[in-house]
């Protein structure tokens, strides 16, 4: 996002913010100012990351398929239509335009279900009374319903997640574009783009049951919407992640556990590199950004020295968790707008080797809710926390986090000062301005 597109935000939110007349001509005043060599085409498919625009403008920065020739150039407006255009040959600049929302899963959970698979039989035969808590279900033969399980879940597998190839922009086409129930793998690659799309987060059509998932089992279930997996060089701008239709709350419970059918929304893993998240809205969701998956050495081996994220002007609104967990990574996060509801758990997991900045962010609680509660300590990893404020107040993220959790102090001082950034807003003038830039459908 270049000053010149956020200016236009703010411009335009003016005529809808009664009393905001102030705020409005100070930030327009404050970002008329244009970023020297910064390339802006008019046509959105075609715009890069502004230098110095967070980890994502590092080294080469991010231009994704802005340099496509015109054949290289591909509208979808069905599943077949994308995959089709992602599976093209070659790693030439390519933009592929999503038109509409466009549903992955259109045939609905039974196109995936193996034959013989019974979901009643799966729950009489594995549920806690007959099966018990001791034995994972891992060595159960393919024609168990455990077997049908797999086989159905590989079928869903195949035909939800996609691969991005290098140098690709994939941007939605005006205000209702989407994609329902898919997995953007974002995976061993280079310069990637992907702007102004409404995703619905996947829905696991066949958790699996741990009974050995701590006391009393649980469910599992995969599909993050977007996972980048060891790339480097990704600009996610303009998107909206939500659970939409399927949210938490309508699922139900079996064995006396939520039949959780979501995984996350946004994981970035395996000695990924170089990403910025900017103007996004992360929303109504449970284990929302996931930064490193792993503690153990052979992760760290892979993991340590990368992970640099940036996340800037998102909104995350209505979540449980996970908004970041970090591990390993230089991770900065400026300039956001958390709302929580009563469910909530925490947003910054502060895990091993993390290097976290907090700086500069607006925090809406709820009443009874603590702003103890921002930071989440799963490591003693130092972090910097800064200039941000909860419900109008200037509030230490750290000071009240050890006050209230003695047994989980933090320490201050992350170990480093992020330099790639834009402009920086004060925390008080973050709500108003990313409540009404944020998500997709609205860029111009
Ligand atoms: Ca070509
Ligand atoms: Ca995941």
């Amino acid at each position: 996002m270049s000053t010149y597109r956020w200016h236009g935000h703010v411009t335009r939110s003016a005529a809808a913010l009664v009393g905001c007349t102030a705020l409005v001509l100070s930030l327009t005043a404050a970002t008329a100012e244009a970023r020297p060599g910064h390339h802006h085409p008019r046509d959105t498919a075609r715009q890069t990351l502004p230098a110095n625009d967070g980890w994502a403008s590092q080294g080469t920065g991010t231009t994704g398929g802005a340099a496509a020739d015109a054949d290289d150039v591909y509208t979808v407006t069905d599943w077949a239509g994308f995959r089709a255009a992602l599976a093209a040959e070659g790693t030439a600049p390519r933009i592929i335009k999503v038109k509409g929302t466009i549903d992955a899963v259109s045939e609905g959970c039974e196109a995936f279900a193996a034959p013989g698979y019974d979901f009643d039989a799966y729950l009489e035969k594995y549920s806690p009374e007959n099966w018990g808590l001791e034995t994972d279900l891992s060595a159960e033969p393919d024609d168990s319903p455990e077997g049908l399980r797999r086989a159905s879940a590989a079928q869903q597998d195949q035909s939800i997640k996609v691969e991005v190839p290098s140098n690709t922009t994939i941007i939605g086409v005006g205000r209702d574009a989407g994609l329902k129930g898919a997995s953007l793998q974002i995976k061993g690659v280079d310069n990637v783009i992907v702007r102004n799309l409404a995703f619905e987060s996947p829905v696991d059509c066949f958790p699996q049951w741990d009974p050995t998932d701590g006391d009393q089992g649980n469910w599992n279930s995969e599909y993050d919407s977007a996972v980048v997996y060891g790339s480097t060089h990704v600009w996610l701008n303009h998107n909206t992640f939500t659970d939409g239709e399927h949210p938490d709350s309508a699922a139900p419970t079996y064995f006396g556990m939520l039949y959780q059918q979501h995984d996350g929304q946004l994981d970035i893993v395996k000695g990924a590199d170089h990403v910025t998240a900017s103007w996004n809205v992360f929303t109504e969701h449970d284990k929302t950004i996931l930064i490193g998956n792993s503690d153990s050495e052979s992760t760290a081996a892979v993991d340590r020295g990368h992970l640099k994220v940036t996340f800037h002007h998102n909104l995350f609104k209505n979540l449980v968790e996970r908004a970041p967990r970090v591990r390993f990574g230089q991770v900065d996060v400026y300039n956001n707008h958390f709302v929580a509801s009563d469910d909530y758990a925490y947003s910054f997991g502060v895990g091993k080797e993390s290097a976290l900045v907090a700086e500069y962010n607006a925090f809406t609680l709820p009443d009874g809710v603590s702003p103890a509660k921002v930071l989440k300590r799963w490591n003693d990893s130092p972090l910097t926390a800064a200039h941000n404020r909860v419900n109008g107040r200037t509030v230490d993220l750290i000071a009240v986090h050890n006050a209230q959790v003695p047994d989980e102090t933090l320490r201050s001082g992350a170990g480093w000062r992020p330099t790639l950034r834009t402009r920086v807003l004060p925390a008080w003038a973050v709500p108003v301005v990313v409540d009404h830039g944020a998500g997709a459908g609205r860029l111009r």
